[in-house]
């Protein structure tokens, strides 16, 4: 959280353009510059923290009471069916702008779009002791 404000920083302080939609102490949220559907919008912490454990509770429950409380209304705003809500977490799931970002994404039926399980690439084939492993290590946080 350090150096050159990043975009949706000059965003909040009015230096760039965007159209802003909602905007608390702590949480703001403008449509997306480069729309995946009609509504698509990003949901921000003010504070330009990187990654998702970066923010303090208190700040990340603010960001989702914003996201439950937009999705309904994008999904009016455009008339859609259903939103797909994600957050490109780092660099290796593609995340491009480091200052935490809820992508609330309008969906259509029939708009050719896949769910959350499409975003990842070959399917493990794990074995029982290896998810055994992976449930532990997350369980114990080590
Ligand atoms: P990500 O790949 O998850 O980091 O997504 C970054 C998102 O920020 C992309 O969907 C961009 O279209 C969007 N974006 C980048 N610059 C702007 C901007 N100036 N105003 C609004 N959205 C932006």
């Amino acid at each position: 959280m350090s150096g050159d404000p990043t975009i949706f920083e000059q965003i909040i302080a009015g230096d760039i353009p965007a159209r802003i939609v909602y905007e608390t102490e702590t949480v703001a949220a403008f449509l997306d510059a480069n729309p995946l559907a009609p509504g698509h919008t990003l949901v921000v912490p003010k504070e330009p923290y990187e990654r998702l454990d970066e923010m303090p509770g208190d700040v990340a429950a603010d960001l989702w009471a914003a996201v439950q409380e937009l999705a309904p209304r994008i999904e009016a705003a455009v008339d859609a069916d259903a939103t797909t809500v994600g957050v490109n977490n780092g660099e290796a799931a593609g995340q491009e702008v480091p200052h935490v970002h809820v992508h609330v994404v309008p969906r259509f039926e029939g708009d050719g779009g896949g769910p959350i399980h499409a975003v990842a690439g070959d399917r493990p084939d794990l074995s029982e002791d290896e998810l055994d492993d992976i449930a532990d290590s997350i369980e114990s946080g080590e």
